[in-house]
């Protein structure tokens, strides 16, 4: 049987207290390295901004012919720079478990179709690019359109290194549908050179290519993959690959997007840039669908509208005791206390704040209706971001607003 003295657990206290140590030591130089490469591209990203503003400069004005090939030379290795030190950063950032998903609402193909466009033109003469969308994926969604751009590009640029002639097509189908999402599956496939399959699992680590032959005749560092793994991860989704050697490589994925169904987009963007901003102004939003008030609060926020948020009429009640607002949006259908209830118990003490009801359901008699129960107007969802920015100028009198607040 087996006796422990009390000398042989004092030995095993010290060699667990030294275990400790070292853990805190390796965990704190992890810390370390993260802080320095994140520092590092920061500082980086200033002067090389100023290299590639001033190349861009340079290849404006007038110069000898001679020189073009030096610019261009300076311009490209310049963003070519500028490239590596961003993926360090979203490296750094996605290892340290700091990188963000921001969600805003933007149409699925048309976004697709701008992610291809650059790799549209200017590729090797012997190799297509071909866009398949499914017709289904013409709606808003809801989700990073930068990130989700980021990843596709990649796998574009990659595809498009790796492949000498044939044709590569980006492809995005729904696989499932449901209330207020979907599920997308992209894709990326080419005909180029193919990833050995003793190669596949390496390709996705940090600082790894499938030989040092490709670092020679292709260059790149091996971090793209990594880094769309890693963002794609946090997406939900998982990057996988099936390649044949020599006969192509497909890169695909699947993600779940929250979705506005039959709704095609909300913004025209191009007719949002001439709204006016709203800044100084304070309102109350409740609304109990996390979408809509996502869509509503970007384009407030576009406008410097000053926004609080709340989920039910019981906070939206609450919110309006402590504070003072120019206007209140308020959707009719909510759970604990609805809309109506809450402007009736609002009238009770102010007569005179705007109220905008937003309302899903349009019915008969609906504006008097709405009049009687307290509110001063209504916006049917859902809604135009033209109209909003206009009730809520001609209901908050900005106009006076603004000369009181300037004398
Ligand atoms: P980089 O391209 O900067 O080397 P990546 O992480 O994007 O880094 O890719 C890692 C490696 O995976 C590449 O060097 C290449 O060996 C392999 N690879 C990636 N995409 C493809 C592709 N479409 N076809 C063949 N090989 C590929």
């Amino acid at each position: 049987y087996c006796k422990i003295s009390i000398l042989d657990i004092t030995e095993i206290k010290i060699a667990e207290f030294e275990i400790l140590k070292a853990k805190e030591k390796a965990e704190k130089a992890a810390q370390v390295k993260s802080r320095f490469l994140s520092n590092m591209s920061h500082e980086l990203r200033t002067p090389l901004n100023a290299i590639i503003g001033t190349s861009n400069i340079l290849l404006q004005e007038e110069y000898m012919p001679a020189q073009r090939e030096s610019f261009q030379v300076l311009k490209h290795s310049s963003e070519h720079m500028l490239q590596l030190v961003n993926d360090i950063l979203d490296f750094s950032k996605l290892e340290a478990g700091k990188m963000d998903l921001e969600n805003a609402p933007f149409n699925l193909k048309q976004f697709l179709t701008r992610a291809i466009s650059p790799f549209m033109s200017g590729g090797k003469p012997g190799v297509r690019m071909m866009l398949a969308v499914d017709d289904s994926l013409d709606q808003e969604t809801i989700f990073d359109e930068m990130r989700l751009n980021q990843v596709l590009n990649n796998l574009l640029s990659n595809a498009r290194k790796f492949t000498e002639e044939g044709c590569i097509t980006l492809s995005a189908k729904p696989e499932r549908s449901k209330s207020d999402s979907i599920i997308v599956h992209f894709s990326v496939r080419d005909t180029g050179i193919g990833i050995a399959p003793n190669k596949v699992r390496q390709i996705f680590e940090s600082f790894e290519q499938a030989d040092t032959e490709t670092t020679r005749k292709y260059g790149g560092t091996g971090l793209g993959l990594a880094i769309s793994k890693a963002i794609v991860g946090r997406m939900g989704g998982e990057l996988r690959v099936t390649s044949e050697l020599g006969k192509g490589s497909e890169f695909h994925f699947s993600i779940e997007m929250k979705v506005n169904h039959g709704q095609k987009a909300y913004v025209n963007e191009e007719s949002l840039k001439v709204l006016r901003d709203l800044d100084g102004i304070r309102i109350l939003m409740a609304e109990d669908n996390p979408i809509n008030m996502l869509v509503a609060r970007r384009f407030l926020l576009k406008w410097k509208v000053n926004v609080d948020e709340a989920p039910n009429g019981v906070k939206a009640l609450e919110l309006f005791r402590q504070n003072q607002y120019d206007l209140l949006l308020i959707d009719l259908e909510m759970p604990e206390m609805d809309g109506t209830q809450a402007v009736a118990e609002i009238r009770k003490t102010d007569t005179h704040v705007p109220i905008i009801a937003f309302t899903a359901a349009v019915y008969d008699n609906m504006h008097e209706d709405l009049i009687r129960k307290g509110f001063s107007d209504f916006i049917p969802k859902p809604f135009r971001p033209e109209e909003l920015h206009k009730k809520i100028l001609q209901l908050t009198t900005y106009e006076q607003l603004q000369k009181f607040k300037y004398g």
